[in-house]
């Protein structure tokens, strides 16, 4: 037997899995390179252009296959359509079309060879970015420019891969039309990729589709050969290949665990989040794609708490149209069938600009992002508010600013977008009725005024990402001071225990939707708090949800108090969780 090996890489997509390797032959195509004769420039040119419309043919017809299977599913509402378009454009792009066949003319190349040094330059200007989302779409030149040159080759695309069933599938990377075809037939147990970070292609359809991946593994595709057994733990980013049988019994017992507590919270998903004394908070559910509605439905999302709309800037160096925006909320606002939906604005800026190379700012963080990019880019907020007001017909909307720090930036955003919705009115466009604005607060002055806000605000939505970030000065990318980030250190207690009452008081609703909402540590302290909403993944509902149904809010109340008590965030963690464990431990 094989000795085992093991590789770190980035959990990706949550779930424990064990297969056999398939490993996809996806590695680049060489690529000839060829000096041409004068007269062979022409047909060049000629077998460029004959490549990149069968390129744009083959992406079409993918799509096609990929709408027809999701219309003979009513439950799939899976659309990846839209990086298909995204690849699309990439072919008619004069930046990639005319520059290839300068380097043709002038250079009297081979195709091939064109084809990749325009791509090496077009991903060149991702380089520099230092969001790790945008630097991701150099990928996408890749996936684009490798169809190009095996067309051009003669290489067959898009071949329909047969799978056993539960395969591992290994590859360096996977095209998001590769991984969209290989999942939709059900036999693939897990992903596992040289490339990609938490935002790339596979990661997202893999979330979407409920499949463990783990990507980011280094060079794992040149280690493992088909019909390897793999074991992949995409919670923890582990994967072994060939594991020996005692680690092979632990993966299958995570597996067993992992199954089983996602049966019964499948099972727990029409169950209502109410305390043992009646307090029942709303679990709802945060999102980037449409693609997760499924997944946040079946595990019993009541609504959605966050729609993180930047993720529309996918893969595109334009700004989307008004009218893409308005097709996104609209197809939302559908599938959650008259159940809430809080979309949040933009929250771009800093280093996630769109379409151009950002202005370096000392402090991204601290600098032009989410509603003061928006009101600094007029325009670009008003495409976004238009396609909101038009779509508020189609169901149940909430919108929210985000990083909002003091009434006046409120009252701005509020002004354009009622003077969007007047603007639309005069021009006969229709528009569905007032609908709930609020506002996250995450920075610590909204939080200090929070009693002020509540008077101006719809409702309050805490995205503790951002709070904890600024309330502790510590920089939530940065590793070296991620020891300091604590969601239940004093400062941060005492300011949502400010947020909620400004709330109440004013009798507007208050919600959570940063990552602490839905981490069943902390169910007990935002139960006591008394939030009537939490925001989280589908994966973390049932947990969350099931801790609120065994306790009463007198006693999370009483641990509240005893907790804060103390002083250092070590010694209130230490606490709760020694109290959670005493309670929870051990039951499912
Ligand atoms: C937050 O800050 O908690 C939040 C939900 O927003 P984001 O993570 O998108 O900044
Ligand atoms: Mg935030």
């Amino acid at each position: 037997m094989s000795a085992t090996q093991s590789f770190q890489g980035i959990g990706a997509s949550p779930g424990v899995a064990v297969g056999r390797a398939f490993v996809l032959d996806n590695r680049r195509v060489r690529t000839p390179k060829v000096k041409l004769q004068e007269t062979e420039v022409e047909a060049e040119g000629l077998r460029f252009k004959t490549s990149v419309e069968l390129s744009s043919r083959q992406l079409e017809d993918l799509k096609e296959k990929l709408k027809r299977d999701a219309d003979a599913d009513p439950g799939n509402t899976q659309d990846h359509s839209l990086i298909l378009d995204a690849h699309k454009l990439m072919l008619q792009d004069p930046m990639f079309i005319v520059e290839v066949n300068r380097l043709i003319r002038e250079e009297a190349i081979n195709a091939e060879w064109a084809v990749r040094r325009v791509a090496r330059r077009i991903k060149h200007q991702f380089d520099n970015l230092e969001d790790e989302y945008f630097r991701e779409r150099r990928a996408d030149v890749d996936f684009v420019a490798d169809r190009v040159v095996r067309n051009l080759l003669g290489h067959a695309m898009d071949e329909e891969v047969e799978l056993p069933q539960d395969s591992v599938v290994v590859a360096h990377d996977v095209s998001p039309a590769d991984a969209a075809m290989l999942v939709r037939a059900g036999k693939v147990a897990a992903f596992v990729t040289d490339m990609g970070g938490q935002t790339s292609h596979t990661a997202i359809v893999a979330r979407a589709r409920e499949v463990p991946a783990v990507v980011g593994a280094g060079k794992i595709s040149e280690s493992i050969r088909t019909g390897d057994l793999v074991a992949v733990d995409g919670n923890q980013g582990l994967v072994l290949v060939n594991p020996s049988d005692s680690q092979l019994a632990l993966f299958r017992e995570t597996m067993r665990r992992h199954l089983a507590s996602e049966q019964s919270a499948l099972k727990t998903a029409e169950l209502r989040a109410v305390s043992l004394d009646g307090h029942q908070i709303h679990l709802n559910g945060n999102m980037e794609f449409p693609e997760e509605i499924p997944s946040l439905l079946a595990h019993g999302a009541e609504g959605i708490g966050l729609y993180r709309t930047e993720f529309l800037f996918l893969n595109r160096a334009e700004a989307p149209t008004e009218e893409e925006h308005y097709k996104a909320y609209r197809e939302v606002l559908e599938a959650m069938g008259g159940r809430p939906v809080t979309i949040r604005t933009l929250d771009l800026g800093g280093d996630k600009v769109p379409g151009k190379k950002p202005d370096k700012e000392a402090n991204p963080a601290m600098g032009l992002r989410a509603i003061r990019y928006c009101l600094h880019h007029r325009e670009m907020f008003r495409v976004q508010l238009r396609a909101m007001l038009r779509a508020s017909q189609h169901g149940n909307l909430r919108v929210m600013f985000p990083l909002i720090s003091g009434p006046s930036e409120l009252r701005e955003a509020r002004s354009e977008l009622e003077h969007c919705r007047s603007e639309l009115g005069r021009a006969g466009v229709p528009v569905g009725r007032r609908f709930p604005v609020g506002i996250m607060v995450e920075t610590p002055s909204a939080a200090m005024i929070a009693d002020r806000l509540a008077q101006e605000a719809d409702f309050f939505s805490i995205g503790t990402n951002d709070l904890i970030q600024y309330s502790l000065a510590i920089d939530r990318q940065n590793r070296d001071v991620a020891y300091l980030y604590r969601p239940l250190h004093l400062a941060v207690l005492r300011s949502l225990q400010n947020i909620v009452r400004a709330a109440k008081n004013a009798g507007i609703p208050v919600a959570m939707c940063g990552e602490m909402a839905g981490d069943p540590t902390y169910t007990l302290v935002l139960l006591a708090l008394g939030f009537e909403e939490l925001s989280m993944t589908a994966g973390q509902i049932a947990a969350v949800k099931g801790i609120v149904r065994r306790t009463s809010r007198t006693e999370a109340q009483a641990l509240l108090e005893r907790a804060m008590e103390f002083s250092t965030a070590e010694e209130i963690e230490r606490f709760v969780r020694t109290e959670m464990e005493k309670r929870f431990s051990g039951s499912e």
